[in-house]
C-alpha cells in the first residue's frame, strides 16, 4: 500500500515558506486600534499589537505543520477490520469570513483496511487543520480527504459540530446555534447500517469515565 506524499500534502495545504511576518501583524494590529478611535499609547494597549502577532503565529501555525513529521511514522499494519472511532475532539479555529473563533468538536471514524494511526495523531491531524483561517465545511473535508488519503481505509467518516461566535456575537444573537457538519467517503456513504452505527455512536452523550 502506497501513500502519495505529494498528495498529503496538498490536501494538508502545506506552506513551504517562511514564518508568519509578526513584524507586519504588529504594524496593522497598531492601524487597528487607531481606526478604532483608541489610543495605542494607552497602558492596556501598549503590547496589544505584540500580543496579537504572538498569538496569529500560534493560533494559525497549521498552515506550517509537516504533516509527515506530525504523524511520525505512527502508521501501523493490522489485520483488525472493526470501526475506528475517536469522539468528542475538542478543537478552536479562526472563521476566515470574520478571523473570529468557531469552537467544538469533531468526530472521526474510519474502516481499516490493512493500515491504522496511532491514536494521539487523529486530534494532532485536527489542530492541524484548525490552526489557520478556515471554513466549517473545508475543516471537515481536509480531515476527511487527509485520513482517506494516508490510510486508504474501505471508509471514511467526520462529524464537526460548532459554534461561531461571529453568528452568536453579532446582529440577532442566536445563543448556542450549533452548525453540523460532514463528510462521509467510502462504506460510510454506500452503507447505510455503517453509518447509523458511526451516527448512533456519536450522538450518545459524551462518554464520562469519572
Ligand atoms: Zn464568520
Amino acid at each position: 500500500m502506497t501513500t502519495n506524499n505529494d498528495t498529503l500534502y496538498k490536501i494538508a495545504e502545506t506552506l513551504q515558506d517562511s514564518n508568519i511576518d509578526r513584524e507586519k501583524i504588529e504594524k496593522s494590529i497598531m492601524k487597528m486600534l487607531e481606526a478604532f478611535g483608541e489610543n495605542p499609547e494607552r497602558e492596556g494597549l501598549q503590547r496589544t499589537p505584540e500580543r496579537v502577532a504572538r498569538m496569529y503565529e500560534e493560533l494559525l501555525s497549521g498552515y506550517r505543520l509537516d504533516p509527515l513529521e506530525m504523524i511520525n511514522d505512527a502508521l501501523f499494519d493490522v489485520t483488525y477490520d472493526e470501526m475506528v472511532l475517536v469522539r468528542d475532539i475538542e478543537f478552536y479555529s479562526l472563521c476566515e469570513h470574520h478571523l473570529l473563533p468557531f469552537i467544538g468538536r469533531v468526530h472521526v471514524a474510519y474502516l481499516p483496511k490493512g493500515r491504522v494511526l496511532g491514536l494521539s495523531k487523529i486530534p494532532r491531524l485536527v489542530d492541524m487543520f484548525a490552526h489557520r483561517l478556515q471554513v466549517q465545511e473545508r475543516l471537515t473535508r481536509q480531515i476527511a480527504e487527509f485520513l482517506d488519503e494516508l490510510l486508504h481505509p474501505a471508509g471514511v467518516a467526520v462529524v464537526v459540530e460548532a459554534l461561531h461566535l461571529c453568528a452568536t456575537m453579532r446582529g440577532v444573537k442566536k445563543h448556542g446555534a450549533r452548525m453540523t457538519t460532514s463528510a462521509m467517503f467510502g462504506y460510510f456513504r454506500k452503507n447505510i447500517a455503517t453509518r447509523q452505527e458511526f451516527l448512533e455512536n456519536i450522538s450518545r452523550g459524551p462518554v464520562s469515565i469519572f
